[in-house]
């Protein structure tokens, strides 16, 4: 360290541009202004001693040239502090910096008064430019103060007259003495050790700077501290002019204990930073690490893109607040895990659902319009008219109480008689969009309620399912086929369904694979089954059944007319331009082909014959152009398709003689189907009226009516007795009700066997030596229910008595063990059946009168209807001529 130097009273002075060197600093200085070149060369560079040149602090006044073009205007210094001289004054009037840059502008500066002589450590030349330009770097080190007393020119550079302003030996000894002093000492000291053990810490200087806190003496330590740190110009001019070595450790103490406080509160900040920041920096760098890999295997599907989407899609969900945080969590999750991971794929798909949910979004409920409501049903049903009537009473509630919570519309009927559909117009007539949710056969209340997410392959319920493909919150949801589903071991739907319907629970719908909750209390619910019976008692209590009962054959005919043969040439791309099919036509499909109460499959055979017109078109389209005149086509596709051997014959009718007069390309020719046609496109016919006639051609056999989920139906019974020990066999997939009706029914018989006149009088053994069989034909569908009750009795007394019954009657009732008959349901369907089949008389037990109300008049008008109270009024009515024990008893 710089120990006490002898100063000169002269000292080449290099300018020092708004920086002070201090005692004990070292700098390193690039000259490459001419004046501090040639004071360099001249002072420095030459001597074979290194000399010593004074620093002396410059401050700009008027401009902020260059530190390299310093050196021309002396102006007033500032003189400032303690024991400190006055000001030098002088002034010289050039500046070489003006003549080198040829500027013509007057800097003003101002020269401190008080420098610091300075000593070179190093000197080095710069290499010559060619324009014979040379730098050189100097390092310095500060030695002492010392003041200026006068300024002036030496060539190019200036120098000063000087006197010393530190101490002498002696002076700081006495000063050392100073209690004063010492205590400042020891504060600067403890301030200073502090600061170093900070900055040990941080950059491991392993006990260096300690050292010097030891060796060097305080005073001058106070300047080596204050230059090792960024502090103000001002600052540092104050430093160097705090001469008394007290104000000057007392300064130094100040600003070493701001400094250390900054460095504190700079690390308390960046503490913070980093640990905000590292958790995150970490998992960015990882990820940075992850896509090289992947790019690097090619391998870069760019899954973090996919997961913004997800992330944007599920912003854009709406979700209510507590299931957004639940999404979030579920994606913070799907973030940290690779694609390849297990579970990924089912947390990605989760999401998916999550976004794709209509949390909100519900279709715009348009202003409601009764009239057009009622429109559009009669636009699009045929006949209905209770159904369409309590359809509109239902609208109309709506209508005036949005949020009403009205009953669930249940349909109840067979196949094919516009359940569906007249679900479907009620969204329409709502402006709400449709969707139908098929329950048949499902027997999992996890079909409703979806799988938990344990479970590999698990999946929402078919609601949730359907509320994501339909896409808004307030669709018309029907639930199809409610009467089909069943309780196993695999739960209750039907419970599952009882929350979904109950307007006080479907606000918090819960899915198992959703584990959140779904409002479903917007949706409007309706309802079909085929039969109300098998829907367990307490769903059936939050529906309201309206019953759809199968059409007749007027009813079809018309709405074929109006409805389906229209849609059906508009699917196939065909209009009536080109296919007629004739009501006649219409007819004998009704007939011959279909026997079923709703219109499926009579919409379906007119579909074949619309297929088959359009293949004719599209045939005609490529031969006609070629010959227009013929009229007669050959078809060979259609040929082809049609009945085996046919000679098919399908006559092109002109529309018009002229026809191709007006179109020049082809002529334009309407297809009339016939009987013919008929035949050939859907086969020789399947049902006659001769039907019943013929299967009851021989004693033991009767027509019954049963009710079954495809509306009524004629259902046949056979009996036949042959060589055995007195059994009764029963045949036809039989429930254990038909089957006890079987046994009441043949006890009643044996009972009156003698009444009857089955057996001569006393003689009770009708089975003797024998045993009866009675089968139910079709018996692959299984059968049950007690209404063939009378039916098994008249087969039994038909087979004893070998008396053939009447083929025209049909006859349906459940019958005690004393012979009473009982009232059966679904009376109206079960005359509509007798009528499809073409009988003529049905017989029905009497307290069933009420129930012919239901039936059209049309169809009542051609059956005869016959009450029977006991059992011996449905004998009397079954067979030709009366009762066969009537019969005997004439005899
Ligand atoms: P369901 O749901 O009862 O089994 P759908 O509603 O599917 O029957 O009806 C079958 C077809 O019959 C549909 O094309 C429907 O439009 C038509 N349909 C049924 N009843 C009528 C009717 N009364 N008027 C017009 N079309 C009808």
């Amino acid at each position: 360290m710089a120990e006490s130097v002898e100063l000169p009273s002269r000292l080449a002075i290099l300018p020092f541009r708004n920086k002070v060197l201090l005692p004990g600093a070292i700098i390193r200085i690039r000259c490459t202004s001419p004046s501090s070149v040639k004071l360099v060369e001249q002072e420095l560079w030459q001597r074979e001693e290194k000399g010593l040149i004074g620093i002396l602090p410059v401050q700009d006044a008027a401009s902020d040239a260059a530190e390299a073009s310093v050196g021309s205007m002396l102006s007033q210094g500032v003189g400032s502090e303690t024991g400190g001289d006055r000001s030098s004054k002088a002034q010289v009037g050039t500046s070489d910096n003006l003549k080198v840059d040829g500027k013509n502008q007057q800097e003003v500066i101002r020269w401190h008064n008080r420098g610091v002589a300075a000593r070179a450590l190093h000197l080095s030349r710069g290499v010559e430019k060619p324009s014979g330009r040379v730098t050189y770097i100097v390092v310095l080190e500060g030695l002492c103060r010392f003041s200026v007393q006068e300024l002036s020119k030496r060539g190019m550079y200036y120098t000063a007259r000087i006197s010393p302003v530190e101490m002498t030996k002696i002076e700081m000894e006495q000063v050392e003495q100073d209690p004063d002093f010492v205590a400042l000492s020891r504060q600067f000291k403890a301030t200073a050790m502090e600061l170093i053990s900070v900055l040990e810490q941080k950059q491991k200087t392993e006990g260096r700077t300690k050292v010097l806190l030891e060796t060097v003496p305080v005073h001058k330590l106070a300047d080596i501290f204050v230059a090792s740190f960024e502090i103000s110009f001002e600052e540092q001019l104050s430093m160097l002019d705090s001469v008394d070595p007290k104000v000057r450790i007392l300064k130094a103490t100040q600003l070493v204990d701001r400094h250390l406080q900054s460095i504190r509160v700079a690390e308390k900040i960046t503490q913070k930073v980093e640990g905000q920041l590292s958790k995150s920096q970490k998992e960015f760098l990882l990820r940075q690490q992850m896509r090289a890999i992947k790019e690097e295997l090619g391998d870069n599907d760019d899954d973090e893109d996919d997961v913004a989407a997800l992330e944007r899609k599920m912003q854009a969900a709406g979700m209510p607040s507590n299931i957004w945080k639940h999404a979030q969590r579920e994606l913070r999750r799907l973030k940290k895990m690779q694609p390849q991971q297990p579970g990924y794929n089912s947390s990605r798909v989760y999401l998916e659902l999550l976004a794709e949910l209509p949390w909100h979004k519900a279709s715009e409920e348009s202003e409601f319009d009764l009239k057009a409501a009622k429109e559009r049903l009669d636009n699009d049903h045929y006949g209905l008219v209770k159904v369409k009537q309590r359809i509109i009473e239902y609208l109309a509630v709506r209508k005036l109480k949005p949020d009403a919570r009205g009953p669930v519309l249940c349909f109840v009927g067979p196949p094919g008689v516009g359940k569906t559909s007249l679900a479907s117009s009620i969204a329409a007539a709502l402006g709400r969009k449709f969707i139908r949710i098929s329950l048949g056969g499902v027997k999992d209340e996890a079909d409703i309620r979806g799988h938990r997410r344990t479970y590999i392959g698990s999946m929402p319920g078919r609601l949730i399912d359907g509320l994501k493909r339909v896409g808004v919150c307030n669709p018309v949801m029907l639930l199809d086929e409610i009467d089909k589903t069943g309780s196993d071991v695999r739960g209750d739907p039907a419970s599952a369904l009882l929350e979904v319907l109950d307007p006080e629970q479907n606000g918090t719908f819960n899915d198992h694979y959703l584990n959140v909750p779904f409002d479903l209390s917007k949706v409007i619910f309706v309802a079909t089954a085929n039969r109300a019976q098998p829907i367990p008692p307490p769903l059936l209590d939050r529906m309201e059944v309206i019953e759809l009962p199968g059409y007749t054959p007027e009813e079809k005919l018309k709405i074929a007319m109006r409805h389906l043969i229209p849609r059906v040439l508009d699917q196939h791309g065909l209009s009536s331009d080109f296919l007629q099919i004739p009501e006649d036509v219409v007819k004998l499909v009704i007939q011959r082909y279909t026997r079923e109460a709703g219109v499926r499959n009579l919409e379906r055979h007119l579909a074949a014959l619309a297929r088959a017109a359009a293949v004719k078109l599209a045939e005609q389209d490529q031969t006609v152009p070629l010959s227009k005149d013929v009229h007669r086509l050959a078809t060979p596709l259609l040929e082809n398709r049609l009945a085996e051997g046919g000679e098919m014959e399908m006559e092109v009718i002109p529309i018009g003689e002229n026809t191709h007069e007006i179109s020049n390309s082809y002529r334009v020719a309407s297809l009339v189907v016939d009987e013919a046609m008929l035949e050939k496109v859907l086969g020789p016919p399947r049902f006659d009226d001769k039907e019943a006639a013929e299967r009851v051609a021989s004693p033991g056999i009767v027509v019954g009516l049963v009710w079954t989920a495809f509306g009524g139906e004629v259902q046949f019974v056979e009996a036949t007795a042959m060589a055995g020990k007195g059994e009764l066999h029963l045949t036809g997939q039989l429930g254990d009700v038909i089957k006890e009706s079987a046994q009441i029914a043949l006890t009643w018989v044996r009972a009156r066997a003698t009444d009857l006149k089955l057996t001569a009088a006393q003689d009770n053994s009708l089975l003797e030596g024998r045993d009866v069989h009675i089968h139910f034909p079709a018996g692959a569908v299984p059968k049950d229910g007690p209404s063939a009750g009378v039916t098994l009795v008249t087969a039994l007394v038909s087979l004893f008595s070998q008396q053939r019954v009447r083929a025209d009657t049909a006859m349906t009732g459940e019958m005690t063990l004393r012979g009473l008959v009982l009232p059966v349901g679904g009376i109206k369907d079960k005359i509509l059946a007798a009528h499809r089949y073409g009988i003529k008389r049905v017989i029905l037990p009497e307290r069933n009168l009420k129930d012919l109300a239901e039936v059209p008049a049309a169809v009542l008008s051609s059956v005869e209807i016959l009450l029977a109270k006991r059992m011996e009024d449905v004998l009397e009515h079954a067979f030709e001529g009366g009762c066969p024990w009537r019969q005997h008893s004439r005899l």
